[in-house]
């Protein structure tokens, strides 16, 4: 039988984590091996969100309210690492306090670091943290390798993007697109 129709059975044919129908799909849930008891079966929604964290909808999982009380070690994982991610909304950290889970489903729950933990900050030359369609000035005059032109001191970069690395961001200067190292940036 596969992973898909184990858990179309196990579920009864609905999202295990909030009740939906909708696109119903395998998330394995890491570090998982693939197999039914380490995958929830979850709708579109859902899937969605836990793909990516920020595009997440607190809201949304206030349906771990019911689906936190599942027997099924993964479900518990899935709903204790997103209660997690939201704790600061106040009712997610209240639903954690109450969800016991066994000290190896706890450690399977804790074994991936979290989106917050895992993701630092990119900070400009003064520590203050930069977001993506942030405007910076450009504080010492840089030359740009490859581009043929220094980039001028006070020089207001509009709309950066970040990078996987942060110490360096992405931003227009004379029109072309470039890569910056952060200490030589200031926020507006
Ligand atoms: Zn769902």
């Amino acid at each position: 039988m596969s992973v898909e129709k184990e858990l179309l059975e196990r579920s009864g044919g609905v999202c295990e984590l909030c009740g939906s129908d909708v696109e119903l799909s395998v998330y394995e849930v890491a570090p998982s091996n693939g197999s039914a008891e380490q995958s929830v079966l979850v709708c579109s929604t859902c899937n969605t969100q836990l793909q990516d964290l920020n595009s997440v909808d607190a809201n949304h999982w206030r349906c771990l309210n019911d689906s936190m009380w599942s027997s099924e070690p993964a479900v518990q994982v899935v709903a204790y690492r997103m209660l997690s991610h939201l704790a600061a909304e106040g009712w997610p950290q209240d639903l954690l306090e109450m969800l016991y889970l066994d000290d190896e489903v706890l450690a399977w729950a804790q074994s991936v670091p979290s989106d917050a933990e895992e993701r630092v900050p990119t900070k400009d030359s003064n520590g203050v943290t930069l977001e993506a369609g942030d405007t910076v000035t450009i504080i010492k005059d840089l030359e740009v390798k490859g581009a043929g032109f220094t980039a001028k001191r006070g020089t207001a970069v509009r709309n950066i993007a970040l990078t996987n690395n942060p110490e360096q961001i992405e931003g227009r200067v004379n029109g072309t697109k470039i890569v910056l190292l952060t200490k030589f940036l200031k926020k507006q």
